[in-house]
């Protein structure tokens, strides 16, 4: 069973982490970018850049807005649970994630370095004082647009942009040096420079993990591939550990 080789690479490890993307959070029905039915297949990816935001913030918020708004709708699936529950066994150390949604701190992980910043915030690109975005969204539906601050600064998401640094990858990659162990799940891992964080693992002698519904740009540095669901997957793996441990105390 692929859930047994899973926890059997989970037990034999010191130092294991998840590096998640876009794929574990469409099960919460938030759309991933190059899946099947990814969000690059309806709009350029070019609406998600600095320049665009730059040349025309009106419009990036038109765009911006649309997937801000599906994002509060959205609640963690049992993926992102399972993630939390193995954190709390002690079996993973932290999730490094691709991702914008926040869906990993609202199922309780509570060590995640989000690579590319959060959805949840904006801040104003003139004085930095952070909104909720829910605030933002309200004033766009009000007619804002672009929101502003106080100050008088264009308000803008507290995302990494296309066409930005990504500023939390030299942390990422200290973790990912010290792992002996990385789950990757639901990422095409064709986004540069978060694809680091596997070979990196690999790199210092590390084992791979790959669960995705497709194939990756990495499979080859893998060790265990799994060409399945992330929120059938992991449950599994969790609730096999738990069967084991009741098994061994009873
Ligand atoms: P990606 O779109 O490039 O790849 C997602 C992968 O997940 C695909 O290979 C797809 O086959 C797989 N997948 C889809 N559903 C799955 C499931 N239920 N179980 C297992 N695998 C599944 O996404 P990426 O690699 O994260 O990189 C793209 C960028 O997308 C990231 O930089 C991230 O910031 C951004 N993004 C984030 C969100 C989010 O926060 N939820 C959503 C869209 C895009």
């Amino acid at each position: 069973m692929e859930c047994n080789k899973i926890i059997e690479m989970l037990l034999t490890s010191v130092n294991a982490i998840a590096f998640t993307g876009a794929g574990i959070s469409t099960a919460s029905g938030i759309p991933d970018f190059r899946g099947p039915n990814g969000l690059w297949k309806k709009y350029s990816p070019e609406l998600a850049s600095i320049e665009y935001f730059k040349k025309d913030p009106k419009g990036f918020w038109e765009f911006y807005s649309l997937r801000m708004r599906g994002l509060f709708t959205a609640k963690p699936n049992p993926a992102h649970y399972a993630l939390a529950k193995l954190e709390k066994l002690g079996l993973i150390k932290a999730v490094i994630t691709q991702n914008i949604d926040g869906l990993h701190q609202m199922a309780g992980s509570k060590n995640v370095i989000e690579l590319h910043g959060t959805m949840r915030r904006c801040y104003c690109t003139n004085c930095f004082k952070e909104y909720k975005s829910e605030e933002i969204l309200e004033r766009i539906d009000k007619g804002e647009n672009p929101p502003k601050c106080s100050c008088g600064g264009i308000i803008r998401p507290d995302v990494v942009l296309f066409g930005e640094p990504v500023y939390r990858i030299h942390e990422a990659l200290e973790i990912a040096r010290e792992s002996d162990l990385v789950l990757v799940v639901g990422s095409s891992l064709s986004v540069y420079p978060a694809n680091l964080i596997p070979l990196t693992v690999k790199e210092y002698g590390g084992r791979v993990i790959i669960i995705n519904a497709e194939e990756t740009e990495m499979d080859h540095i893998a060790d265990l591939i799994i060409r399945d669901k992330a929120e059938v997957v992991l449950p599994c793996v969790v609730e096999e550990i738990e069967n084991q441990t009741l098994h061994r105390s009873s």
